[in-house]
């Protein structure tokens, strides 16, 4: 019996540094944990929830690593080496409700040191949130989570997908003919994959595209005799920028900016979701627009049968907000799935867009027709809010764009 058990392992529930606390707490030396006589007495500061000026000597309320907050001690500031929690604990200060607080020599006032301890909380809770959709993502670009505005935690019944969730009543048509290219670029066969639908390659050799919206984007597929590496593949290998979501200051709540520049016409994020359908969608966005959200977005590409509902699922793009003056396009794109009801919704960057800016699409666009024959591209993309426009309130558009049409609906 012993023998058949040789080799196997079973997890630990507890973390490494909740082992390592656990030494510390019985005074027990450990080599594995690396907790050695030297280092057995070193604490770690979790967060300061306090602090006083005694005549001219600072002190800090510490909550250890570890400890209950019945083990919480004043410090004075020369024992701390916390550079930066002691920097965010005046930040949080001077941002507290009511105004910077000046510490007295018992400390600060009961509603701002509670402040500090909701503000750590809230930390937390971003970061574990943070850990949450990067383990969640399939793409490469990284999410950071940031607010340093208010004390909003993670959103509440949100799951991060990385494609469409599929609903009831949604089939989709999966693409059955693959392009027999060389080089899709160079030595297109036949158009390559978009020329069989008569339409025109979309990207250059970079990736960027090169059609203008309002035309649709047909990607090689897996039934392709070309490689990943093939330049009509973009939009399906995802994300590639490092994403940060952070609470606006000016009352959009979350958005979305990029934490490296992206160049013109480049790839950005898809807009995904649950596919339903139109008269769910009718349902559904009564009950949103009571509670003033849009996510609802229309695939009328042909026609207007499917809707996508990135309420509760969606990725990234759930969090961009609305800009009348926007930085990111609506491209249709087809895939695997070659129904012309269900185009996979592809944003792109409109202009260069430099790291740290805001990413923004406009949630009520219309794209011209392309001309005469194409009537069918006389579409509107636009976000769809459900339910009829007449019953609806105006929403009032904060973008603050110098074109800003002042009204989101
Ligand atoms: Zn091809
Ligand atoms: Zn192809
Ligand atoms: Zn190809
Ligand atoms: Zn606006």
């Amino acid at each position: 019996m012993a023998e058949n058990l040789k080799g196997c392992s079973v997890c630990c529930k507890s973390s490494w540094s909740q082992l390592q606390d656990l030494c510390r707490l019985e005074r027990l030396q450990c080599r594995a944990l690396g907790i050695t006589r030297r280092n057995l007495g070193d604490f770690e500061v979790e967060y300061l929830c306090d602090y006083k000026r005694v005549r001219d000597e600072e002190f800090y309320l510490v909550k250890w690593r570890g400890y209950p907050e019945a083990a919480n001690t004043w410090e004075p500031r020369k024992n701390l080496r916390c550079q930066g929690l002691l920097k965010q604990l005046h930040q949080d200060l001077a941002r507290a409700p009511g105004g910077p607080v000046r510490p007295g020599p018992r400390g600060l006032p009961a509603r701002a040191a509670s402040y500090l301890v909701q503000k750590a909380e809230q930390r937390r809770a971003l970061r574990r949130w943070e850990q949450l959709l990067n383990s969640t993502r399939s793409h490469r670009g990284r999410i950071t989570v940031e607010n340093e505005v208010d004390l909003h935690g993670p959103p509440r019944d949100f799951v991060y997908i990385n494609e469409y969730k599929v609903g009831a009543g949604v089939n989709l048509t999966p693409v059955a003919v693959g392009c027999e290219c060389h080089d899709c670029l160079a030595e297109a066969a036949g158009g390559c994959c978009p020329g069989a639908s008569h339409n025109k390659f979309a990207y250059n050799e970079a990736g960027q595209v090169r059609i203008r919206a309002g035309l649709p984007i047909y990607e090689c597929n897996s039934r392709c005799r070309c490689g990943t590496d093939c330049p009509n593949r973009v939009v399906q290998k995802g994300i590639r920028y490092n994403l940060c979501i952070f609470r606006t200051g000016n009352g959009r709540g979350w958005g979305v900016r990029t934490l490296e520049r992206i160049r013109k016409n480049s790839f950005v994020m898809e807009y995904v979701g649950e596919i339903i359908t139109s008269e769910e969608a009718e349902r559904r966005g009564q009950v949103y627009d009571r509670q003033g959200a849009t996510y609802l977005f229309d695939l009328d590409y042909v026609e207007d049968v499917y809707t996508v509902d990135a309420a509760h699922y969606g990725n990234i793009s759930h969090f961009v907000n609305h800009s009348c003056d926007p930085n990111l396009q609506v491209y249709n794109v087809f895939i695997e799935n070659l129904d012309e009801r269900l185009p996979r919704i592809a944003l792109f960057a409109t202009r260069p867009i430099r790291a740290g800016e805001e990413l923004t699409f406009d949630y009520n666009m219309h794209v011209d027709p392309v001309d005469a024959e194409s009537t069918r591209m006389d579409s509107n993309f636009g976000l769809a809010v459900g339910g009829s426009p007449r019953a609806r309130g105006r929403i009032e558009c904060k973008c603050g764009a110098a074109a800003c049409r002042k009204y989101l609906f």
